[in-house]
This record gives C-alpha cells, sequence and structure tokens, in this order.
C-alpha cells in the first residue's frame, strides 16, 4: 500500500479503535466500504452519543425546570450538568454565558436580533469577509436593509487568505459589529481570528466568531481569543443535529433583550407586564432540545477522552496526505491553497464537473461533497460554479485517503 512508503505513518492514536465507536462506519456504499469524507457537512456519531440519546428517552425523559417529580429532576440535572461540560470545553467562564440554540445559524441570528439590532443606526457599519457562509452574511444583510446600514467585506486573495492588514484601515467610529469565521467550511483556511479581535477592541467593536467548522478541530478557548460572541453546531462535533451553542461574554448578554419570548425565559408574567429570566435561561425560550442538549455533553466528553489536540494532528496529516496525494493527479486544480488550513480541500479537476465528481466517487463508496458549500461569493471569487469538497474527521484513515486518491485517479483517466 502507497502510504507504507510515506514517512507521515505515524499514528497519533489508534484509529482503528475511534473507528469501532462509529456504527455508520460499517456500512457498504454500492458494495464498496463507506469512506466518509463530508464531515464538514455534518460529521458521524459516535455509539456513545446514539446510546445517550436512547437513555435519555428510555431513563430520563421529562421536561425540565419546571417540575418537582424525580423525573423532571433527572432531566434538569443532566441539562445543566450538560452545559457545565460544554462550558468547560470552550472555556468560558460562567454557566450565565451558554446559551443553546438550533445551531451556528440561529446563533448568529440571535445576536443579530438581540445584540446588534437596537444598537445600529442608519450609515452604521458591519464588518464580515471574503470567505463567509451564507449564515453568516445574509442576517448581517437582511439587519442592513432594515437600518439602512452598510455592510462590508475584508477581501482575501488568491490563496484564500484575508487581507487582516486592510482591517485597521476599514474600521471608523461608523463601525459597530465584525463578524468572521474562524475556518472556512469552503477553503479550510484558518483565519488570525485573535489578530483580528484584537484590532476589533481597539476601536471598541464587538465581534462574533463562527465557530462551526472550528469547533471539531481545534482547541477553542474563548477566554484567550477575547471574542464577545462564538457559536457552533453540535453537528459538526459528533453530537446531534438540531442542537448548538452561542456563548456570549456575560456583561454583554444581560444588557441584550430576548429573541424569543415564551416559556422559560420568564420570570413573571401578568398582561401587563413580563420580567424575564436571568441568563442564560432569558435566551432559551420554549422547551429546549434536551436530548440534543445531552447528546453533545456527551460528544463533547467523547471529544476530551481522544483529545481535541489528538484529533487536530490526526486530521492534519489526514489532510496534507491527501493533498500531497491530489496533488500528482493531472487536471486537479485546488480551489484555496493558504499557509494557514487543515481538514477541508476543495478541489475541481479539469474539464469534470464538481457534481459528477461527487456522483462517481460515491459509486466507489467515497462521500464528499460537491456545489457551492453555502458559501457563493467564495465561488464567485475563484471563478468557479462549484468545487468537490473532501473534509476530515478523527475517524478517517490513511488508507481511506488512498482508496479515495484512486478513485480520482481512475475518474480523470476516464474523462481526460
Ligand atoms: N458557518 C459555517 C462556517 C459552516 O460551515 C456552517 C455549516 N456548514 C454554518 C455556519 C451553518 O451551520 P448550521 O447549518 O449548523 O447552522
Amino acid at each position: 500500500m502507497k502510504i507504507q512508503n510515506n514517512n507521515i505513518r505515524n499514528p497519533i492514536f489508534n484509529v482503528n479503535r475511534i473507528r469501532k465507536d462509529f456504527p455508520i462506519l460499517e456500512k457498504k456504499i454500492n458494495n464498496k466500504p463507506l469512506v466518509y469524507f463530508d464531515n464538514a457537512a455534518t460529521s458521524q456519531k459516535p455509539i456513545q452519543v446514539i446510546d445517550r440519546l436512547i437513555k435519555f428517552y428510555k431513563e430520563e425523559n421529562s421536561n425540565i425546570h419546571r417540575g418537582v417529580h424525580t423525573l423532571s429532576n433527572i432531566a434538569t440535572e443532566e441539562y445543566e450538568k450538560s452545559r457545565n461540560r460544554i462550558r468547560k470545553f470552550i472555556n468560558a467562564s460562567d454557566n450565565k454565558e451558554i446559551i443553546f440554540t438550533r445551531g451556528t445559524t440561529e446563533g448568529i441570528n440571535l445576536v443579530a436580533h438581540s445584540f446588534l439590532e437596537e444598537k445600529l443606526k442608519e450609515g452604521d457599519e458591519i464588518i464580515i469577509t471574503a470567505m463567509e457562509h451564507h449564515s453568516n452574511i445574509v442576517p448581517w444583510q437582511i439587519l442592513r436593509d432594515r437600518k439602512k446600514a452598510v455592510l462590508r467585506i475584508l477581501p482575501m486573495n488568491r490563496k484564500g487568505e484575508l487581507l487582516v492588514d486592510q482591517l485597521e484601515e476599514m474600521v471608523n467610529e461608523k463601525t459597530k459589529f465584525i463578524s468572521i469565521t474562524q475556518m472556512s467550511n469552503a477553503l479550510g483556511t484558518i483565519n488570525p481570528i485573535k489578530e483580528i479581535i484584537n484590532t476589533a477592541h481597539k476601536y471598541k467593536i464587538r465581534v462574533l466568531v463562527d465557530g462551526a467548522q472550528s469547533i471539531p478541530h481545534m482547541k477553542i478557548d474563548v477566554k484567550d481569543l477575547d471574542c464577545d460572541f462564538f457559536v457552533f453546531s453540535g453537528h459538526k462535533i459528533y453530537g446531534p443535529t438540531g442542537i448548538g451553542v452561542l456563548y456570549g461574554k456575560e456583561e454583554i448578554l444581560e444588557e441584550m433583550t430576548p429573541y424569543q419570548s415564551g416559556g422559560d425565559m420568564i420570570r413573571n408574567v401578568t398582561f401587563e407586564k413580563t420580567l424575564y429570566n436571568d441568563l442564560p435561561y432569558k435566551f432559551e425560550a420554549g422547551t429546549p432540545d434536551i436530548s440534543g442538549v445531552v447528546g453533545l455533553s456527551e460528544a463533547i466528553k467523547y471529544v476530551d477522552s481522544v483529545g481535541i489536540e489528538n484529533i487536530s494532528k490526526h486530521e492534519d496529516q489526514l489532510y496534507k496526505y491527501a493533498v500531497s496525494e491530489l496533488g500528482k493527479i493531472e487536471g486537479i486544480g485546488f480551489i484555496g491553497e493558504a499557509k494557514k488550513r487543515t481538514g477541508v480541500i476543495s478541489f475541481d479537476i479539469k474539464g469534470i464537473h464538481p457534481h459528477d465528481i461527487g456522483t462517481i466517487l460515491d459509486q466507489e463508496g467515497v462521500a464528499i461533497r460537491t456545489g457551492h458549500h453555502c458559501a457563493q461569493p467564495v465561488m464567485d471569487f475563484f471563478k468557479v460554479p462549484a468545487t468537490a469538497r473532501t473534509s476530515f474527521a478523527c475517524y478517517n484513515t490513511l488508507e481511506e485517503v488512498d482508496i479515495f486518491a484512486d478513485a480520482v485517479r481512475k475518474l480523470y483517466e476516464v474523462f481526460k
């Protein structure tokens, strides 16, 4: 096997042991073993998370915060214990700073609505970057249009690196907010967000970090980053879909008005007046996704048991190996060649539509994503309609990269 000759073959951990935790990886797709390289869209779930969801519904299911009965107390305790684990995972100071949402998209919408909307005046400016996911573009566009504000775009170069030096020239007294992704889902670029946050804070501008892609790949320390908001989705880090987290600094969340209203976010209601609940409940209206929260907590426990730093190193090894193997195939072009990138490879092959690449690889059991990856401005910038994207998780192997690269090579031979 090719990788035997490669001196990057030092296992960071026992990946075969890890793979046993993910039942779906035993599946055959088109009679071939599944090679799941669509992790940037959503990751697979370990048995520990699946079992935790089953346990919740079999043994603990009840609504939270409202009951005096035993089951309600158990569910409440598990829900709040989960909040605590997630707080520790991103090193937030207080559980009040951890708000459960449906995911990254809802977190961004919450901040746009509850934090920025009332502060934004006609002519004020919001800065995002040229490599944002639609979820970090559209909420700001809607706000811009409603408030007659201005949306400014921090540009990137042809390698897919932000021109961070330009930020200092872009900010002025009208700049009210900056929202940036820590890692691009379309290019794999890792952005220097600490530097961006430092610049923003010099001018007292608040910053939201979109951590949808970074959360499964690298250690996140919100205190060290000093970001004002950090959002992510559970499903990208081995947790269930439909659950996500908004971290916000306590003093900022305190001054914000609720996003949605209804049960659990209230302290007292009369027909004349409503008193809102304390943090974090002020932002958790209605019955939350309780099983999703405990499932996400189990996923974080799983990541902790493997070690996020180990996962990072392992994925980086896969990533570098895949880039070098793909790079040997004639006709391959990479979209995004930033110096600092990981986990995600966007590519195209001369003369073959990305959609065909995805369909043919599927016949070989290899799942990749093709399309604009909800980042159409990135596609426009690189003048491509779509890309083929492969992305890694802790359970992927160098052997799978070989299967993938062989399939791409075969495909190129047939089509060229
Ligand atoms: N931002 C980025 C960078 C993403 O990759 C994604 C998901 N592809 C999102 C935001 C939106 O996440 P979700 O659909 O889970 O809300």
